[in-house]
């Protein structure tokens, strides 16, 4: 990577809700961007749109460029790869965003097996292959003769509260979730004498469109104090904390899980 270039990060699921949130804070903080969305072209051009505004009110000239693909298809991962190759040349961040809730939100009792497959298929198989991809060709910018020894890429999980909180009615989703939290070690582990870390992200109960059918639920616990931080949590409290990461913040720690909950996983008498 030139000295001039900016670091280049891509974000599945990118179009609405938590990856438009981190997409919008890294373009603040100077990142180009792939905008990887499934099917909601608009929102993914107003997401980059708004991320190249962002970055230039804060004084940064960045790229943000859409790219469909479904995190759940092998040939569409690697589609999403050479999209960054072909647009930037280079990636330093890949931040495993993009998933669905359980299909039809079954009792566990009547869990089905085409749901099961397809929301593991998004959920789980998606990121821990997309993070291969991206790992090799992390190691592949590594070996490069002119490769800049400050070249930390990373790779950043976005998991969920439902990883350890059960929720009768999700029982794949919750797995998925737990699934990530041992997939993020498992890179951890195998990339860090590369210099490469690797993030889990919990977020809590956040405000976007995967929540909004339980609004009015969840605007009640938290009136009632079900987290120590009284209110919703927002995309950019996510984005947020990818920063820190992103920025090198954290050099002394991987396999890590930061909390994004407003105190949800604390343990209250
Ligand atoms: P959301 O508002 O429903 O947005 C989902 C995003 O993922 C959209 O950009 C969507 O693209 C994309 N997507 C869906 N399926 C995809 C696929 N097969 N391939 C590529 N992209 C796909 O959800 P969200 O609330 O922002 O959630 C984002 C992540 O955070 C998810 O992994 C979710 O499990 C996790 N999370 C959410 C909460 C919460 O309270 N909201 C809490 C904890 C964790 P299109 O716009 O094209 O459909």
């Amino acid at each position: 990577m030139a000295m001039a270039d900016n670091p280049a990060v891509i974000i599945t699921g990118a179009s609405r809700g938590i990856g438009r949130g981190i997409a919008l804070e890294l373009a603040r903080s100077g990142f180009d961007l792939i905008i990887n969305y499934a099917g909601h072209e608009q929102a993914a051009r107003q997401t980059a749109q708004d991320c190249v505004k962002a970055g230039a009110a804060d004084g940064r000239v960045v790229r943000a460029e859409i790219v469909q693909a479904d995190v759940g298809k092998g040939s569409d991962r690697e589609r999403l790869i050479d999209a960054a190759r072909q647009t930037f040349g280079r990636l330093n961040l890949l931040i495993n965003n993009a998933g669905i809730t359980s299909i039809n939100r079954r009792d566990v009792l009547e869990a089905r097996e085409d749901e099961f497959d397809a929301l593991m298929a998004i959920n789980l198989k998606g990121p821990y292959f997309l993070s291969q991809l991206a790992a090799n060709w992390f190691l592949e910018q590594k070996s490069d003769a002119h490769s800049d020894p400050r070249f930390h890429p990373r790779i950043v999980n976005i998991s969920s509260i439902s990883g350890y909180a059960v929720s009768t009615n999700r029982g794949d989703y919750c797995m998925a979730k737990a699934a990530l939290g041992m997939m993020t070690k498992v890179y951890a582990a195998r990339l860090a004498e590369h210099g490469i870390t690797v993030h889990e992200i919990c977020p809590g109960v956040i405000d976007s469109d995967m929540t909004a059918p339980v609004k009015e639920k969840y605007d009640q616990l938290f009136a009632d104090g079900f987290t120590p931080i009284r209110r919703w949590g927002q995309p950019e409290d996510v984005g947020r904390a990818v920063v820190g990461i992103a920025q090198g913040y954290l050099p002394y720690s991987t396999g890590e899980t930061i909390h994004v909950d407003g105190g949800f996983h604390v343990r209250r008498l």
